[in-house]
């Protein structure tokens, strides 16, 4: 019985894949929030370095990993791939249930797969500094341990509430080197203003972006770095699944169905992508994205132009949102509470390529106890609800007396979340559904492009 298939350190993928020249028709544009007007590459300068603007809009299906990021990914990578026997067993469900482990890399997480990369173009295009913000701290600690790779400075601007209720978080980004600042701060104009109208305010990730994009274009040695939803972070977060499946071929297997949870859309751009591109050359498998039910993005969103941030300062993008000053509540999976998505990934749920279901929190804590009891990794808040859909496509299968082959990636690990597994077992979780008339609400503020 084998449960665990690995690739040797010299499979790791040579090229990323681009998903952009497969997609259903022409990217619709993104737009300065300032102009209205379409941005030109020149404009995000003093945002990114060029060769990842460069990457944001290619049309090459396939680009090269730099040598010297593949040499700090075979720290961790290629990553494992797993059969779930054990799940599957005590399911009792015909289907075969496989998932790909990104918790193993050193920060705990598939955000380092974006974050290395990030960091070696910034080297090489002269950057010296990386800002960038965090909310629950996973991101912050992947481009800390990644700036400290390639000897950049980093300066990580954390929501307030997130500093003083994660405090390991912080302290793996200071010891990878980071100076994290809780945010407002009163380093920036966007920080002090918050703190003149509220010193006791607790900070929001919008916010904490404003900080973060003010410091990069305040200074001419600093970049920014974000760690989803931009184009070159699904394209990084590709080498998932194109791992997955040569995993998946060596098992003998395909998926009938590829899951992954969904925050801002770059684990399960990583894990599904790939398997869009055989999608495009003909394959039946269904790729399907698991959003909260509280944070209802895919499902109960529009598919429209809208700010990336709540401050209006990031570029405006054409995305299922759920309005820019949509605020999400404080569920335990909080690298879930976006109100857009990738552009890539609404594109092509939009055109009906991808398929989206929202799930409730205490139905994927159950979802995470059960996996942990079965297959022993205890899974991120987050990661739950990509278990909570195959586990629900495995009793979809076991009622119809089906086989079906399933793969999820589990996108990280839940060592720095225990707080939230102590509340679920506490009793004080409950479900939220957030109510229609909010989220019509919120959309009523969308920013009118033609
Ligand atoms: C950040 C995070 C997510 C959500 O982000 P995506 O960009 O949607 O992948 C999911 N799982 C883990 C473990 C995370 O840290």
């Amino acid at each position: 019985m084998q449960n665990k298939i690995l690739l040797p350190e010299d499979r790791i993928p040579k090229y990323w894949y681009n998903v952009i020249p497969d997609m259903p028709g022409p990217l619709a544009p993104v737009i300065h929030p300032g102009t209205m007007q379409p941005v030109k590459p020149e404009d995000l300068l003093p945002i990114f370095p060029m060769p990842l603007i460069e990457q944001e809009v290619s049309q090459q299906r396939w680009i090269e990993i730099p040598e010297p990021v593949r040499e700090i990914f075979r720290i961790w990578r290629p990553s494992p791939l797993f059969r779930a026997h054990r799940l599957e067993k005590a399911l009792g469900t015909p289907a075969k249930i496989y998932y790909k482990y990104e918790g193993v890399s050193p920060a705990g997480s598939h955000k380092p797969n974006s974050a290395v990369p990030q960091a070696y173009f910034n080297k090489i295009s002269g950057t010296k500094r990386i800002a960038t913000e965090t909310g629950a701290g996973q991101w912050g600690c992947s481009i800390a341990l990644a700036c400290q790779m390639f000897g950049l400075e980093c300066t990580v601007y954390m929501v307030k509430v997130s500093f003083a209720q994660k405090p390991y978080r912080k302290s793996m980004m200071q010891l990878w080197g980071a100076n994290v600042i809780p945010s407002p701060s009163d380093q920036t104009n966007a920080g002090r203003a918050m703190l003149a109208k509220d010193p006791e305010n607790g900070g929001s990730l919008g916010l904490a972006i404003s900080e973060a994009v003010e410091d990069a274009v305040s200074r001419e040695d600093t970049r920014y770095a974000l760690g989803s939803v931009l184009n070159h972070v699904c394209l990084h977060q590709t080498i998932i699944g194109l791992e997955a499946k040569e995993q998946m071929a060596i098992a003998g297997d395909y998926p009938d169905v590829v899951i992954g949870c969904h925050g801002g859309g770059s684990n399960f751009a990583g894990i599904g992508f790939p398997f869009v591109a055989d999608k495009a050359n003909g394959k039946q498998v269904r790729v399907l994205a698991v959003e909260p039910a509280s944070c209802p993005t895919l499902t109960r969103g529009v598919y429209a132009f809208d700010y990336g941030d709540t401050a209006k300062m990031a570029p405006v993008a054409k995305m299922y949102t759920l309005g820019h000053d949509f605020m999400p509540p404080g569920i335990h999976a909080g690298g879930l509470r976006y109100h857009g998505a990738s552009p890539l990934v609404s594109q092509l749920l939009a055109a009906g390529v991808i398929e989206a279901k929202a799930v409730h929190q205490l139905a994927c804590f159950d979802a995470a106890v059960l996996f942990s009891r079965t297959e022993g990794i205890i899974p991120a808040p987050e990661s739950s609800h990509a278990i909570r859909g195959a586990i629900d496509e495995a009793l979809q299968a076991k009622e119809e007396g089906k086989e079906k082959t399933i793969l999820f990636n589990l996108s990280g690990h839940g060592h720095v979340d225990m707080t939230a597994y102590d509340d679920f077992f506490a009793g004080k979780l409950t479900d939220y559904e957030y109510p229609t008339e909010a989220i019509k609400e919120s959309l009523s503020q969308l920013p009118k492009v033609d």
